[in-house]
């Protein structure tokens, strides 16, 4: 019953113990990993964001080369056509020149679909067609009038010089589409006359190809996609080729930049260049704007009119830009919680029970200490050492020492008289040993000593125990001083006579007995003197028994005074007494028999009533070798009645002869 109490108890407080340990670990567990993830992934898109742009910027710097590299070539051509036009030949029209030389410069070059010269009306004078890597000048009357082309008008506009790239755009053919598509960017430059004003336009209509092709060799498979994006937000190079293009052809017309990556079209279009994360993934961007570098760099590159311009864009999408083991450390993390929490259930549990066994185990001291306390015995408690481990209430007031002061400390040196300290130290070292040994086994009467030094009979009763390898001895103590008095008392009162104090006939005879035989062993000489009060019958009819009684006493006071310490006096019947003399002979016990009766005779033996005198008749015996007490007392009686038959207050010696009898005053009445 109390059992399953305890049992469930721990259940009901398991889970909040549980729980307490288990939030905080498993919380720095899980910030831990999600800041390692966190982290980790911030130095991955920083990384890759920096590989981005040096990425976009070669890209740029490569289109840039490529396209100065047309712009120069414009510049050439026209200048070469200008110069041949100062300086015409009579033998050959100045047309047939410039066709050698443009033949010549488009098979060189081999990047050029057109190289024309049209003249200030528009009209074509020279064409020069690539077909299938071989440059061809175009028939005469082939030639077509340019002059509604935008390019024409803005190359006528720009300076001697100068170079206008036209935007990106598809080549049309008798204003057609001209399939496969064909890419085109023509730079145009004017052509100066001599006197001022302008020949006509240098037009080169560079094959875009090439350069769109290397930029989609950059597009990384499974990184990122290289774009190349106009102004409006075409594509020129496209997440797929059928994409591009939507500004000249009117069925992709809704395939941009703008429509497939608003977000971060939005950041691209107001930027020269920059970087922008959105859900789509990373884009990276930087615009090539030939003109303003040009101007920026005070370099020889020729003033440029362009009227579109690019944006080179990367873009990472978002699987790569997250890291691909993050899931499998987030599900690592996962199962390291589950472990956690099985161990920490565990240690829960274990904290648990540790924590009801030990308020089990307060209980059970305070109920122990309790109980010992309301003891009267002093209980005590030592280890193999003899160091007190338990003090109770009555220990305090048995020994004067306080629990603290106790608490410790030496038993034996506390309790023990120091005489003994030497014995028990022995006692001790073989109790750790074997906890065994007289101190700590069953029940003693001892001497035990307080705090102030004194010392008290103790009756002590200890048992020894082994706990846990050790031996322990557990004890009461109980003070027996006053048993010791009772004790005393009874033995006293059981020795002696209650009237007058001294022994009783049981106990003379007892230790006259004693003394015979070793009086008979060693020789010694021994006397005993019997005595009876004269004509005692009559003083307890004239005073009454008390004053009898008081007499007896009187008597037995004078005669205690006579005698010497070692001599036995009783009281062995109502009004006789025997006096046994160790170590006398008969002439000096008859002496002291004198002096007995003398004094006796002498004394006032009633407080009460003063004028009472009494005598006593005495006659006394020698111990003779051989003889038993019975025959001594026979011998002592034979004498007292002797004595009497003279006449009482007299001495009468053993032998009965004349020559030991000590006449007493007044005898002769
Ligand atoms: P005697 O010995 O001289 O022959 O005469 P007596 O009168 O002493 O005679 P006996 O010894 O026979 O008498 C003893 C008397 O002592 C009898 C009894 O009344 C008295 N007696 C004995 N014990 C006590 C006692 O304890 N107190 C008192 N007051 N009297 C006692
Ligand atoms: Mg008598
Ligand atoms: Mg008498």
């Amino acid at each position: 019953m109390r059992a399953d109490r305890a049992t469930s108890a721990a259940h009901i407080r398991l889970l909040p113990q549980f729980l307490k340990l288990y939030l905080p670990l498993a919380a720095l567990v899980a910030l831990a990993a999600v800041l390692l993830g966190i982290i980790q992934q911030n130095t991955r898109i920083e990384a890759i964001k920096g590989q981005q742009v040096n990425l976009v910027r070669l890209e740029r710097e490569v289109l840039e080369t490529d396209l100065l590299a047309h712009v120069a070539d414009a510049v050439f051509l026209a200048r070469l056509t200008s110069l041949t036009m100062q300086n015409p030949t009579m033998l050959v029209p100045l047309k047939h020149v410039l066709r050698e030389a443009f033949v010549h410069f488009s098979q060189s070059q081999r990047v050029y679909d057109q190289v024309r010269f049209l003249d200030a009306t528009g009209r074509e004078v020279v064409r020069i067609n690539l077909k299938q890597g071989k440059a061809l000048a175009v028939a005469q009357e082939q030639m077509q009038h340019k002059v509604s082309r935008y390019y024409f008008a803005a190359g006528l506009a720009m300076d001697q010089g100068q170079v206008y790239v036209s935007p990106f755009d598809l080549n049309l053919e008798q204003g057609k589409l001209e399939t496969p598509l064909k890419p085109t960017l023509r730079f145009v430059s004017p052509v100066a006359l001599p006197g001022g004003g302008k020949a006509g336009v240098v037009v080169l209509n560079f094959l875009g190809d090439r350069l769109l092709d290397r930029l989609r060799r950059a597009s990384r498979e499974g990184e990122n996609k290289i774009f190349l994006v106009n102004q409006k937000g075409w594509w020129l190079v496209g997440p797929s080729p059928e994409l591009e293009w939507g500004h000249a052809i009117s069925e992709r017309a809704t395939f941009s930049m703008p429509s497939a990556f608003q977000q971060a079209w939005q950041s691209i279009a107001p930027e020269d260049q920059g970087q922008v994360l959105t859900p789509q993934g990373l884009f990276t961007y930087q615009s090539v704007a030939l003109m303003e570098k040009a101007q920026a760099a005070g370099s020889p590159i020729p003033p440029t009119r362009m009227d579109d311009h690019w944006w080179i864009i990367s873009r990472v999408p978002p699987e790569v830009l997250s890291l691909p083991w993050l899931p499998a450390m987030y599900l690592i993390c996962a199962g390291v919680l589950a472990l956690l929490a099985g161990v920490v259930w565990l240690w829960a549990a274990a904290r648990v029970r540790r924590a009801l066994a030990e308020s089990a185990a307060q209980r059970d001291q305070r109920r122990l200490e309790f109980i010992t306390n309301t003891a009267q015995d002093a209980i005590t408690l030592v280890d193999s050492q003899d160091k007190v481990q338990f003090w109770n209430l009555a220990a305090e007031r048995l020994f004067g020492y306080r629990r603290e002061e106790a608490m410790g400390q030496g038993l034996h040196q506390l309790v023990a008289p120091s005489e003994q300290h030497g014995g028990i130290a022995r006692g001790l070292e073989a109790f750790s040993r074997t906890g065994q040994g007289p101190i700590f086994e069953g029940r003693r009467e001892v001497l035990a000593k307080r705090k102030d030094g004194s010392l008290f009979p103790a009756e002590v009763s200890a048992s020894a125990f082994s706990l846990d390898g050790q031996w322990y001895a557990a004890g009461s103590v109980r003070d027996i001083t006053a048993h010791k008095r009772d004790e005393e008392a009874l033995k006293r009162l059981a020795n002696t006579d209650g009237l007058t104090g001294v022994l009783n006939r049981r106990r003379f005879m007892e230790l006259s007995r004693q003394e015979v035989a070793r009086s008979q062993r060693y020789a010694g000489a021994l006397s005993l003197i019997m005595l009876d009060v004269d004509h005692f019958k009559a003083v307890n009819d004239s005073y009454g028994h008390e004053t009898g009684d008081e007499v007896l006493v009187s008597l037995a006071k004078v005669c205690r005074k006579v005698l010497r310490q070692v001599d036995l006096f009783g009281r062995v019947g109502g009004e006789e007494f025997m006096a046994l003399l160790p170590e006398t002979g008969l002439a000096a016990a008859a002496m002291v028999a004198e002096r007995l009766r003398v004094e006796t005779a002498s004394q006032q033996v009633s407080q009460s009533q003063p004028q009472v005198r009494v005598t006593i008749s005495l006659g006394v015996a020698q111990l003779a070798p051989g003889m038993r007490l019975t025959d001594l007392m026979r011998a002592a009686d034979d004498a007292m009645y002797r004595a009497k038959q003279k006449g009482r207050n007299l001495v009468e010696t053993g032998e009965g002869d004349e020559a030991g009898r000590t006449p007493a005053p007044g005898e002769n009445d």
